[in-house]
């Protein structure tokens, strides 16, 4: 933390609340990042940090009580019948070690099983499909309401309009990422820059920055991509497999993408395996990550941790140190 001084943590927590406003909204609403990353994962630390010390200090409007982002007003709303929510982050292996004890001693047992799988760095999305056909997509919003951005999403190649197979749930809600591959961002930011357009800070701006267009032409010509990872809304629910991993071969086999480098996870040891071993093939992937996933495999292991806020007890997001340089315009000190 910066502010030694308890004068002046006060004065502290305030000033970090209104740059972190201000840092959210240039992100997640107008698609277009002041600072990077790994400037705001700090200073969002700090104040978690001064929170843990200040527990009194929390609002519900806090912005660690909430998930970030907030729907263009151009947009219809949609109310996500099940909150699409934010995730835990970690940096160092001592997190991982505490997050697996949480869950060992939440569930009242020695060993616990967890899907390992990347952290794509794009935009989350829900879409909804009824009887097999793609109803609705929308944005995560503030977690509680997202954007309704169908005719958009119904551009994209990669996502079925219609399931196949023949064990389709009356509704299934699908949660994943839109995201850009890499050699598809670099040529579209090649193409802007010879029509003297704008070009996107990185992939995931391209990808939140095409996908919130208001005309779907426009969306229909960017190359946005997806992986499925979670779950929303079902019915019936006895169609739920046991575990997330059998969740994620069910959505292969109803022509859902699923990203294949995934695997599950038997310890803290087998966890720091595989952060090492995406860590090293990072660079050579098709498209950005930030890190790596952990959640809980078992469905009834994960309904018995729940939540916290904004975010699950179940899953953890372990970051890898920072890929990107933007120039730093705020106005706040920044110390590490
Ligand atoms: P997050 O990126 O920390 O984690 C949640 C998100 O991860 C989900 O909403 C989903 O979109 C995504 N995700 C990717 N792969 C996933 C998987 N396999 N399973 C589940 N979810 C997966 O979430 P956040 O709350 O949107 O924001 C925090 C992050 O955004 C920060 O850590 C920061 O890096 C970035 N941010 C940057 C700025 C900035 O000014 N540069 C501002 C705000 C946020």
């Amino acid at each position: 933390m910066s502010s030694s001084n308890p004068i002046n943590l006060a004065d502290r927590y305030a000033l970090l609340q209104a740059d972190l406003v201000r840092l959210e909204h240039a992100y997640y609403v107008l698609d277009n990042p002041i600072v990077p990353d790994s400037e705001y994962d700090r200073l969002y630390r700090e104040l978690l940090e001064i929170e843990a010390l200040h527990p009194e200090w929390i609002t519900v409007d806090s912005l660690s009580q909430r998930v970030g982002g907030a729907a263009l007003k151009e947009f219809d709303s949609v109310t996500h019948a099940v909150p699409m929510l934010s995730l835990n982050n970690a940096f160092e292996d001592a997190e991982l070690v505490a997050f697996d004890r949480r869950c060992r001693e939440g569930l009242h047992i020695d060993q616990v099983d967890y899907a390992g799988e990347l952290k794509f760095d794009g935009l989350a999305i829900s879409l909804r499909y009824e009887h097999g056909s793609l109803v609705r997509a929308a944005t995560r919003g503030d977690g509680a309401s997202g954007e309704d951005v169908t005719a958009n999403i119904k551009t994209i190649r990669a996502i079925p309009l219609k399931l196949i197979g023949d064990n389709i749930p009356a509704i299934l809600e699908v949660r994943g990422e839109v995201f850009m591959y890499l050699k598809d961002f670099q040529k579209m930011n090649t193409q802007a820059a010879a029509q003297g357009e704008k070009e996107f800070a990185n992939p995931r701006n391209a990808a939140a920055g095409s996908l919130r267009q208001l005309d779907s032409k426009i969306t229909a010509k960017r190359p946005l991509s997806f992986f499925a990872y979670g779950l929303g809304a079902l019915e019936p629910q006895s169609w739920l497999p046991k575990t997330h991993e059998e969740l994620l071969n069910a959505y292969v086999k109803l022509g859902l993408p699923v990203c294949a480098e995934r695997r599950v996870l038997k310890s803290v040891e087998d966890i720091l395996v595989f952060y090492g071993e995406v860590g090293a093939k990072r660079d050579s992937l098709p498209y950005d990550i930030d890190g790596v996933v952990y959640k809980v495999n078992s469905f009834a292991e994960q309904a018995k941790l729940g939540f916290v806020s904004r975010a699950p007890r179940f899953a953890l997001a372990h970051k890898f140190p920072a890929q990107e340089a933007l120039t730093t315009v705020l106005g706040i000190d920044v110390q590490v």
